[in-house]
């Protein structure tokens, strides 16, 4: 058995070059837009299939299991276009399979990068006819309605269920199977069930493709975020009960997504394209040069900060993304996806992603945002544009960006710990309050969204400091994060309303509505387990702070003024005012999109359907009055509790309200 690894080094190869990939002629005559890439398996045949335009030859390895020798070698066919091929007139479902590659002389053994399965550690890749993968009731799983609003939940598959106090059984903590249990602590509400109450419309899940930072067979002490893909189309197996087969892992992470929405919840992929875990990968094994950006001295870029850059704006990197996504949304029921270090990759390929998912599913139906920026600069192919958010204007309206200008306006520098932004002690910021409650649509950030439906409002995720470390690192002289400390939970929950209250869409941190801390950590990426799962207890012992998030997240879902993602909806506030230092109100006219007043007697008695909202932020150190303008209005949400109905108590002053909150009301 041959058994060659790694690169196949063309750098004495003058002839396979960027240029040369990138030329018209390499396209024309090796661009290749078929779907059937990779090993398609059903009704009792399997076609092999691969793109490797300068091989000479091409061997398939079976194997009947995923570590012993071949069982069969076969060679591939030379076709058009690069396209290598086999046929076998029988079902090889369930067999492991690799390729020898022969190029320029030289010989690697690769995986298949388009392979949708694969063995312990992804070395190996398994032929899978999908239709024997699917869990019962998955052919007639669908997404859940859609909300009136997008409030999107980021979760780590790992972090979920790790906690003991999970309730999940050993065998299942920390794994996709976790979340198909429905009541799992019996004397809180924790996982699935907890979600549930809580009332996002969509989970966003780190990584679960295959990455490789994890040893599959190794134990459960193990942690990472994920970003380290190796092979794209196949679930990641730490997750799995069982690598040893590698069909488990895709079953259980099809009943993962089947559960979510089973729940009414919504799934959003997280997925990095934008670099491999290492410039050794299947894509480079099988066309050496093509997948990867180079330097002009032929060395890789690093605008990931990973090591090396995908290629994105080349045809069959593009090819390779999109149809990725496709897979996914469709085999998977994937709801949206979210784009890591979106800015190195291209605002073309964006669009045609929209474009493909919009037609597939129907406009809108599957989401996509993504991080509009890269670590570092990163040579694009001619005639493309990143998708950085100063580019966010030729994204089409649909594409979300994290709005790190909101973020860091709310509660200071995501990166310095002790710098405060407006809820934890940094003053002069009312002007620019009042900008990011219209996602910016009127000026005041370095770029100009064309719809709020492009911003994605938010004050924590993965990366950085939790929202609680942040404000305990910037309000506390000797910071315990620990501690239960007041002036934090109110801190905490000033900033929840400021971003439940401005325009575009809402995604949360898990945790964020209970204090979660990492002890100060600010890039948890590889630290333990322990440090990095959600501990449920804190969901009991910070309870007031989680009903106040239940409580946004209910009374924004029923707000159409500020739910509205149409390039108009920033004409629906109005009245902005600065009161002085720290104070700001504004009017929302709250209409339905009809203008109509169709909300009846027993909506208004549950407080829905107000025709006009006034919205007060007081980041002060000391209660303000604000005038609130004819008629007669109804406190929806103050710094005690979100979603409520009190009587406004106004004096000549105005309505007092108190420091360091927010309030929400409706005019009767
Ligand atoms: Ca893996």
């Amino acid at each position: 058995m041959v058994d060659c690894m790694g690169v196949i080094d063309l750098r004495d190869n003058k002839s396979i070059s960027d240029a040369m990939y990138t030329s018209r002629a390499f396209q024309e005559k090796y661009q290749y837009d078929g779907k059937d890439l990779g090993a398609g398996c059903a009704d009792g045949k399997t076609v092999f299939k691969v793109w490797s335009p300068f091989a000479r030859r091409v061997e398939l390895c079976l194997y009947r299991d995923n570590t012993s020798p071949a069982w069969q070698t076969k060679a591939l066919r030379r076709e058009e276009k690069g396209i290598w091929q086999i046929t076998f007139h029988e079902s090889l479902h369930g067999m492991y399979y690799d390729y020898l590659v022969e190029i320029d002389g030289q010989k690697v053994r690769t995986a298949d990068p388009y392979a949708v399965g694969c063995g312990c550690n992804g070395e190996r890749s398994m032929v899978v006819d999908l239709r024997l993968t699917n869990p019962p009731g998955f052919e007639e799983d669908t997404a859940p309605p859609a909300q009136e609003e997008q409030i999107i939940y980021e979760l780590h598959i790992k972090d979920f269920s790790y906690d003991v106090q999970s309730g999940v059984p050993e065998k299942y903590r920390g794994r996709y199977k976790a979340f198909t249990l429905n009541d799992t602590n019996g004397e809180y509400p924790t996982c699935m069930k907890y979600l549930k109450e809580l009332g996002v419309t969509h989970v966003q899940l780190l990584p679960f493709f295959d990455y490789g930072s994890v040893d599959e067979a190794g134990n459960d002490k193990q942690f990472n975020w994920g970003y380290d893909p190796k092979n794209y189309n196949v679930p990641e197996g730490s997750y799995a009960t069982d690598v040893s087969d590698g069909t488990v892992r895709i079953r259980e992470c099809k009943e993962m997504i089947q559960a979510f929405h089973a729940n009414g919840i919504r799934v959003v992929m997280d997925v990095v394209y934008n670099h491999t875990y290492r410039e050794d990968s299947w894509l480079q094994r099988m066309v050496p040069g093509y997948y990867y950006r180079h330097q002009k001295d032929g060395s890789l870029t690093d605008g990931s900060a990973c090591g090396n850059d995908v290629a994105a704006g080349r045809a069959m990197v593009d090819n390779y993304i999109a149809d990725s996504v496709m897979y996914w949304a469709r085999e998977y029921h994937i709801d949206g996806f979210r784009f890591d270090l979106m800015g190195l990759l291209t605002v073309e390929l964006m669009n045609r992603i929209q474009w493909e998912l919009d037609a597939a599913f129907g406009k809108g139906e599957k989401l996509l945002y993504g991080e509009p920026w890269s670590a570092d600069s990163s040579p694009m192919e001619k005639g493309t544009r990143p998708a950085l958010k100063e580019n966010i204007s030729y994204l089409n309206d649909g594409i979300g960006m994290f709005c790190d200008t909101t973020r860091d306006l709310i509660k200071g520098d995501a990166f310095i710990g002790e710098e405060p932004g407006a809820v934890n002690g940094k003053s002069g910021l009312e002007t620019l309050l009042l900008k990011a409650v219209v996602g910016w649509r009127e000026g005041g950030a370095e770029y100009c969204p064309r719809s709020c439906a492009q911003i994605i409002n938010y004050v924590s995720a993965h990366d950085n400091f939790t929202l609680w470390d942040k404000l305990v690192l910037s309000m506390s002289d000797e910071p315990n994060f620990l501690e239960r400390n007041e002036d934090i939970i109110t801190a905490n929950k000033l900033a929840a309303f400021i971003y439940f209250t401005c325009q575009g869409r809402l995604f949360m941190q898990a945790g964020e509505e209970f204090g979660r801390t990492k002890l100060g950590e600010g890039n948890s990426y590889c630290s333990t387990p322990e440090l990095n799962m959600l501990q449920w207890h804190r969901t009991v012992e910070y309870a007031e702070l989680v009903d106040y998030y239940k409580g946004l997240i209910r009374l924004r879902k029923r707000q159409p003024g500020l739910c509205d993602k149409s390039p108009s909806a920033a004409e629906r506030i109005k009245e902005k005012e600065v009161h002085g230092e720290g104070v700001v109100s504004f009017l929302v006219d709250n209409r339905t999109v009809s203008g109509k007043k169709d909300c009846t007697a027993a909506d208004r008695a549950e407080h829905a359907g107000w025709d006009e909202l006034r919205v007060i932020y007081n980041v002060s150190d000391r209660e303000c009055n604000v005038k609130l303008g004819k008629g007669q209005w109804q406190i929806l949400a103050d710094g005690e509790t979100a979603d409520c109905c009190k009587a406004a108590v106004e004096t000549e002053k105005g309505i007092c309200v108190a420091a360091h909150s927010g309030m929400m009301l409706g005019k009767v």
